[in-house]
Parts: structure tokens; C-alpha cells; sequence
């Protein structure tokens, strides 16, 4: 049997990057998956890639920065699945890059809107789900920089440092009534997010990375997989990096 059969898991930004390679991984692992994002066309890509493997899935537009959206897509799981047993909240931004005496106030608004509040408002409405449906698992995306720092992000990294301690408040809350809630995080992967980068900027973050390259995709992917199935029943709370020994140094 496929490790995540029978079960309901919404993705968060899954038009792209590391999203869209977790929408794919748990629907090659037996999961009816509801894809979510702010760009439909990428949305509505990565549902077609699903059902050309076989699996089922659906496409709701939702800004994880708005209370609003995030409900309506829980409800809309409900509605179309009668259940939620998995939630990956991955949508995420990388934010204007500046020291923190320059930031700018609305740079900041946003990132954390997105990185962080858009989170709560998703779990805030995926937990009652989950405890209606037996249980569940969250795995929530952060960051390398969820753990260290690094000069210019103030914003991204506050947010990904809160999603931590959001997390580990889930893990406490409901881990008796069912729930395990990680976080995960990766260093530098090779997304669209990074797709401003230049060459210099680029070698530059390679060589940071002790296995001597950037990450894929598909590398978190495997360990959102195994966070949000059985296979990990016992871990609840914890942050896993996936950074090519980043954080060794
Ligand atoms: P990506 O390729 O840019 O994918 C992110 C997706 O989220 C995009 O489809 C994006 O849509 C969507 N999105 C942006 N704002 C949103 C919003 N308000 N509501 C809903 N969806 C929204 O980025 P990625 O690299 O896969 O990043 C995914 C997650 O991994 C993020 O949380 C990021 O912080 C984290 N992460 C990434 C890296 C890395 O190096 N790539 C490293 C560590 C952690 P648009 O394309 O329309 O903006």
C-alpha cells in the first residue's frame, strides 16, 4: 500500500519550486491532493502534471496572507474530500534585500503577512479540520534561515525564526489529540525564487553549501513526504534541516 493512501493533504504554493515537487510526491504516494496558489496558470499546471500520473487533485487560488482565503480553501477541501489529514504550508517569499536600519516598512509588512501570518491563518482553520478528521500531520516550510541569519533578510529571517516557535506551539497543543506538527528547513534550492540572482551571487551561495551545490526540489520533497506520513508517527515539534551540511559550520 502507498504510504499517504486515502489520505487529504493541501499544499500551499504549489504553482512552483519546492510546492509543486511536494503536490507531485504526495500524489505519487497515494494522497488526493488540493494544490494552492496565488498564480492559477501554475496552480492549474501542476493539478494537470498530477492527473497525468494518475492521481487526484484539484486547484484552489488562495493568498496565504488573507484569514479569508485560507478558510475558504479548508472549507473547500471539506467540501470536495470530506476530510483534512495533511496540510504542507510552503508558500513563501524571499522579501527586499537591505540591512535591517534601511528596511523598508512595507518590505517587512509583506514578507512576514506572507511567510508567517500567512501560516497561521492556515493552520488556524486546517486544525479543526484535521481533529474532525481523526488526526493529521503539518509540516511547515522554513528555512536554513529559520535557525541562523543572514545579512539583508531581516524579514525572512524573523519570519522563518516565528514560523519555528509557531510550530513547536502546534506540537504542544495537539500532538495528544493527534496532530504532529514539524518544520522543515531547507537551505538554498534551486526555485524560481531565486531566480534573481546573479552568477556572482549565485556562486557565491553554492560554495556555502558543504556538498559543494544547491539543493533540488525534489530533495525537501522526500522529507516533507516522510514528515507528513505514519513512517514519522513519533516525531512532533522538531525542525529538520535539508542543506547539504549548511548549518555544520
Ligand atoms: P517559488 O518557486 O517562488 O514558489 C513559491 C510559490 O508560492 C509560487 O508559486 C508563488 O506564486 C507562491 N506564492 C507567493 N506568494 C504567495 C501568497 N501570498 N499566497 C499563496 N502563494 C504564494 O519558491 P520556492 O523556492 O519553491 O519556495 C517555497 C518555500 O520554500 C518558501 O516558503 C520559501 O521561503 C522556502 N524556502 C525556499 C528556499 C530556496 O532556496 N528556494 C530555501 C529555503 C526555504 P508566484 O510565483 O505568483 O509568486
Amino acid at each position: 500500500m502507498k504510504i499517504l493512501q486515502d489520505k487529504v493533504a493541501i499544499v500551499t504554493g504549489a504553482g512552483s519550486g519546492i510546492g509543486r515537487s511536494v503536490a507531485l510526491v504526495y500524489a505519487r504516494h497515494g494522497a488526493k491532493v488540493v494544490v494552492s496558489d496565488l498564480d492559477e496558470d501554475s496552480g492549474r499546471d501542476t493539478v494537470q502534471q498530477i492527473t497525468h500520473l494518475g492521481g487526484d487533485s484539484f486547484f484552489v487560488k488562495c493568498d496565504v496572507s488573507s484569514p479569508e482565503d485560507n478558510q475558504a480553501l479548508v472549507w473547500s477541501t471539506i467540501d470536495k474530500y470530506g476530510a483534512v489529514h495533511i496540510a504542507c504550508n510552503n508558500a513563501g517569499i524571499g522579501g527586499a534585500m537591505a540591512p535591517t536600519g534601511m528596511y523598508p516598512v512595507d518590505a517587512w509588512d509583506k514578507v512576514i503577512a506572507v511567510n508567517l501570518s500567512g501560516v497561521f491563518y492556515g493552520v488556524r482553520h486546517q486544525i479543526p479540520a484535521m481533529l474532525s478528521s481523526g488526526g493529521g500531520a503539518i509540516v511547515n516550510m522554513a528555512s536554513i534561515l529559520g535557525s541562523v541569519g543572514f545579512a539583508n533578510s531581516p524579514a525572512y529571517v524573523a519570519a522563518k525564526h516565528g514560523l519555528l516557535g509557531l510550530t513547536k506551539n502546534i506540537a504542544l497543543e495537539y500532538g495528544a489529540r493527534g496532530i504532529r506538527a514539524n518544520a522543515v528547513g531547507p537551505a538554498f534550492i534551486k526555485t524560481p525564487l531565486l531566480k534573481d540572482l546573479d552568477n556572482q551571487t549565485f556562486d557565491w551561495l553554492i560554495a556555502k553549501h558543504p556538498v559543494g551545490r544547491m539543493g533540488e526540489p525534489e530533495e525537501v520533497a522526500e522529507l516533507v513526504l516522510w514528515l507528513s506520513s505514519e513512517k514519522a508517527s513519533f516525531v512532533n515539534g522538531s525542525y529538520y534541516p535539508v542543506d547539504g551540511g549548511y548549518l555544520a559550520q
